[in-house]
């Protein structure tokens, strides 16, 4: 009998992503399936991340991807034709020897994230299953708590935050669609708020969606929040939490061992006191990146100290990487380890990191990033291995939305056995 799972067609084309520059989009078919994936793309990377190949030259800025693209349909198609598209390790496993580098610079870590999502939704569609099925099982039916980034800074955003990322988090609904209407109202009145004390001016938005108003201290970024959130009608502490990733590599001086944030110098201790008093102040539950990413040891102080309270999340840290986050487990760095696939380059590494961090009681954050696309497979996977969180951008452009849209899909398809654990994944024992 014919077996419809095998590839028959594999094709890169040219895709923009939300900041218009190229990526990857690769497509796959089987006899009776379909997959596209499309490779999204950081601004506040990690050194430890897989590279991503792009042409040089002055064409695209230099970002076109040509290469990748002449390698995807060239030596990469031919390897993947006939082979079983529900055998990710094994395909996984082949761009890996092919690539044949440490961090995927050979291929281009876009090529391979492109190729790897795209044979999973490819086996998922001739299976029939809906994505977070085929991928997790039948068992999975938790809807990841979204934390919204609904101001930006850093490399975001043109304003002088040096933190990046300003999250309100739904923790008090009771369902996916309500946590997703309360941050709507929230992030609608936010506008409003900043509109009255910046300007309209100062309602653009930056790369995540987030309002970017011209701000210089990470106070009045919370400041605004709450009012937003009291003037929708909520209550801080109660249907709202809050959150931040500092991104703080960003805006670290390593040859001074200083952070540069909110016009002052601090040393490790000094951020981590002014984290703390942040925490306090603005019942902030999700922490993100607070040092630079070698400094294991700040992050095990602070996850030391506040960690019951915290969720203290490594991105630029781990870079999705099992490596990093061994170290991490070894050194208790951080109960919270972010999940970006294009960190590592395919779907296998990333499982086996997500699966890592389980056993070890380490809180996978499924995340996109500041560079995405139309491509929501980041939705189907915090579904497929219940992750609890997701971090996805505010509740504005399209890309960011694509998540959204289909998590509100998958919710009403699982219908009353589905379920929004809120604030759960935030708490520790
Ligand atoms: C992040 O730092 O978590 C993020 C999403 O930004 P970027 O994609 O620019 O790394
Ligand atoms: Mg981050």
């Amino acid at each position: 009998m014919e077996n419809d799972f095998l590839i028959n067609e594999v094709k890169g084309v040219l895709a923009l992503d939300s900041r218009g520059n190229p990526t990857i989009k690769a497509i796959v078919k089987t006899r009776k399936g379909l997959g596209i994936g499309i490779a999204p793309s950081g601004a506040s990377k990690s050194s430890k991340e897989a590279i991503e190949l792009r042409d040089g030259g002055s064409k695209w800025n230099g970002l076109g991807v040509n290469i990748a693209l002449s390698k995807l349909n060239g030596e990469i198609a031919q390897k993947l034709i006939n082979l079983d598209s529900r055998n990710q390790s094994l395909i996984d496993s082949l761009l890996i020897v092919l690539d044949g580098t440490k961090n995927k610079s050979s291929l281009g870590g876009n090529t391979t994230t492109a190729i790897s999502v795209a044979v999973a939704k490819a086996a998922s569609s001739t299976s029939g299953l809906e994505l977070y099925e085929y991928l997790g099982g039948p068992g999975s039916r938790i809807l990841p708590t979204p934390i919204l980034n609904i101001i930006n800074g850093g490399v975001h955003a043109g304003n002088n935050l040096a933190f990046q990322e300003f999250i309100l988090i739904p923790t008090g609904a009771k369902s996916f669609v309500e946590a997703m209407r309360i941050s709507v109202e929230v992030y609608k009145t936010l506008k409003n708020v900043i509109s009255e004390k910046y300007g309209k001016s100062a309602t653009n938005v930056g790369d995540e969606g987030g309002y970017a108003p011209p701000l210089n201290e990470s106070r009045e970024a919370f400041d605004l929040i709450e009012t937003a959130i009291k003037r929708s009608g909520y209550d801080l502490g109660n249907d709202f939490h809050l959150g931040m990733d500092a991104a703080s590599s960003e805006f670290y001086d390593i040859n001074k061992k200083l952070y540069r944030v909110d016009g002052k110098e601090f040393t490790s201790d000094e951020l981590l006191d002014y984290y703390v008093s942040l925490v306090k102040e603005f019942n902030i539950i999700y922490l993100e990146d607070p040092f630079y990413e070698e400094e294991f040891d700040s992050f095990h102080n602070i996850t030391n100290k506040i960690g019951n309270k915290v969720l203290i999340v490594g991105d630029d840290l781990y870079a999705t990487n099992t490596k990093y986050l061994t170290k991490g487990i070894e050194m208790k760095a951080t109960n919270g380890a972010l999940v970006k696939v294009n960190q590592v380059g395919t779907l296998t590494e990333t499982l086996d990191y997500v699966r890592i961090a389980k056993e070890n009681g380490i809180i996978p954050v499924i995340s996109h990033r500041s560079g995405d696309t139309e491509d929501s497979f980041i939705a189907d996977l915090a579904v497929a291995i219940g992750s609890g969180i997701i971090k996805t951008g505010a509740p504005a452009r399209s890309e960011r939305l694509s998540k959204y849209n289909r998590l509100i899909e998958i919710e009403d398809q699982l219908g009353p056995s589905s379920r929004y654990l809120g604030i759960e994944p935030f708490i520790r024992s």
